[in-house]
């Protein structure tokens, strides 16, 4: 203890710390770990303005970038039974929850359900968050893909999936895994009903929701460089003792093997959607 550690230090220190730029006005692409400024990365769509990387963007995010005029409606999550199990791990499942539910500015849990024009069409979008409890798909999940498919039946609307999943909600246990059949069933109604149903694959892609309702599309797109698949590359490396090719479980090794029908870049999903949608719902009738 002396006059230069008690009393020198901390004004240094305060100085220094007034000159910091503030956090939240760069960020560091992961991938060519160039920095960015905040605003022109958001007006980017959330892409690097270096390499092209698509971050993960949150659907409140996305949406108006999707609809005309960036209008549109949203749909509340119909209300589920909150933490059935009374599941606690580390911290109880309730309390994760309002955590998650505090930063996702409105939403109830890790789907966005909306509505509105698209090409001047009615279009209903379910996105999921990754941000919301890794995108894990629990009751809610389920109930709010099961209401989207409802809505774009009765609306005679496409419906549009933006997948972004780690996989079920484990404190849901087995009530998570029986969203995957439920969904399923919902996306078949749409299909019955002749209306389009379209997959937007984007990063990451995993577990229960690619073993249900994101595979199930007419059609799928995927947005750049995203991961797909079931189990994760390192799992299926210790399974089947094998070195996995280059870009295994990347979309554009899914276009190759003809699991993915097209790789769009963010800033073309909502041309190439709208045009996708226009040539199944108004095919030409060639006489
Ligand atoms: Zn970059």
């Amino acid at each position: 203890m002396n006059w230069l550690t008690n009393f020198v230090r901390p004004k240094l220190r305060a100085l220094v710390a007034r000159k910091e730029t503030p956090e939240n006005l760069w960020l560091k692409c992961p991938k060519c770990e160039q920095m960015l400024f905040m605003r022109d990365w958001e007006a980017n769509q959330e892409v690097c303005t270096h390499c092209g990387h698509h971050m993960r963007i949150r659907p409140l995010k996305r949406l108006p970038h999707l609809f005309d005029e960036g209008k549109y409606e949203l749909h509340p999550l119909p209300k589920v039974p909150a933490d059935p199990l009374k599941f606690r791990d580390t911290e109880r499942y309730d309390a994760r929850l309002k955590k998650a539910q505090a930063k996702a500015e409105g939403s109830t849990d890790a789907l966005v359900v909306a509505s509105g024009l698209m090409g001047n069409r009615m279009t209903v979008i379910a996105a999921l968050d990754f941000g919301f409890m890794g995108g894990s798909m629990g009751t809610a999940v389920g109930e709010g893909l099961v209401m989207a498919a409802e809505t774009a039946v009765a609306r005679k609307a496409p419906l549009i999936v933006f997948s972004a999943s780690g996989g079920a909600r484990m404190q849901e246990g087995i009530l998570s895994l029986m969203q995957l059949t439920r969904t399923t069933i919902a996306v078949r109604k749409v299909k019955e009903a002749g209306l389009p149903y379209i997959v937007v694959l984007t990063d990451p892609t995993t577990g229960g929701v690619s073993a249900s309702f994101a595979m199930l599309g007419d059609i799928h797109l995927a947005e750049p460089d995203a991961i797909i698949g079931f189990a994760g590359p390192r799992v299926i490396q210790d399974t089947i003792r094998q070195e996995l090719p280059e870009g295994f479980q990347r979309s554009e090794y899914l276009l190759e093997h003809g699991m993915v029908d097209t790789v769009v870049h963010r800033h073309k999903l909502r041309e190439t959607l709208i045009r996708m949608v226009t040539l199944l719902m108004d095919p030409l009738v060639v006489a």
